[in-house]
């Protein structure tokens, strides 16, 4: 694989999902290329050796890695507000983002989304620490693999991991035991934890989800006034804590993407 100026990869690139991660849509293209060494990709694709590569992609980045692939421009869009939404936080990656020992991208999971996915990729916002709950399936997201208990984590070559050997070349299998991260029992744990937690937890759980919408739209209401993204540093604790259930509901629309544009293209209807 050739890193030569404005080469691009025209054969084999999967289009990505329009909440995908970034980081976990390369483990989907270094399968599809064939790609035996993680390393070459990352080079041809002028990506740095190790680090959290969602965090990375964003700006001038982005837009070499859409050229590099021949990505439609609005690839990774969101995934890229997102993170311009932690940069201006004052609260930055390391606290807001799940990463590894290494600062490799980490994910929890909701098993009920990956079972109804025929083509199983990683939500973006499972990156956060702050989202615990799947809205869609009232279920609380999972941290590792059922089976062995290993962390999810991306880009991996899914070929040369346990489950990619034995022909289970998906997200949706952990990479050291190849364990189902969507099978049956783990989606009926998912569902029954929410329903033992007590009514304070679960309100605890739900406030990640406008955490996440006052990172995409860069600003928050608390208590009746808005703030912009930079004052998140300093209410963090509300947004996630007790006192989220001040967070005007206005914000708890992430996930619905016909709002979420609505919203941001015509302020005058905050
Ligand atoms: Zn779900
Ligand atoms: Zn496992």
């Amino acid at each position: 694989m050739s890193a030569a100026q404005g080469a691009s990869l025209k054969y084999g690139v999967p289009q990505p999902f329009q909440f995908e991660a970034p980081s976990a849509w390369l483990t989907r293209l270094a399968f599809a290329q064939g790609i035996g060494d993680f390393g070459e990709l990352r080079q041809f694709l002028g990506l740095p050796a190790q680090g959290d590569l969602d965090w990375h992609l964003q700006g001038k980045a982005l837009d070499e890695l859409r050229q590099r692939c021949r990505l439609p421009a609005s690839s990774f869009a969101i995934s890229s507000r997102l993170m311009q939404g932690v940069a201006l936080s004052r609260l930055g990656p390391h606290k807001l983002l799940l990463s590894t020992k290494d600062g490799e991208a980490r994910f929890r999971f909701c098993p009920c989304c990956l079972a109804e996915r025929s083509l199983p990729y990683l939500d973006i916002h499972w990156r956060f620490a702050c989202w615990r709950w799947c809205p869609i399936h009232d279920a609380v997201l999972q941290d590792a693999c059922p089976d062995c208990d290993a962390l999810v984590q991306h880009p991996y070559l899914i070929e040369s991991t346990r489950a990619g050997r034995a022909g289970h070349a998906s997200l949706s299998r952990c990479i050291f035991c190849s364990g189902r991260l969507a099978g049956m029992l783990v989606q009926k744990f998912a569902r029954e934890c929410l329903q033992v937690l007590g009514d304070v937890d679960q309100l605890w759980l739900k406030n990640g989800q406008a955490t996440m919408a006052a990172l995409y739209q860069q600003h928050f209401n608390l208590r009746g006034k808005w703030h912009l993204i930079q004052r998140l540093g300093d209410e963090y604790g509300l947004l996630v804590g007790l006192g989220g259930r001040h967070i005007d509901r206005k914000l708890e629309v992430w996930r619905s993407t016909r709002e979420l544009h609505v919203a941001v293209k015509d302020p005058a209807s905050w």
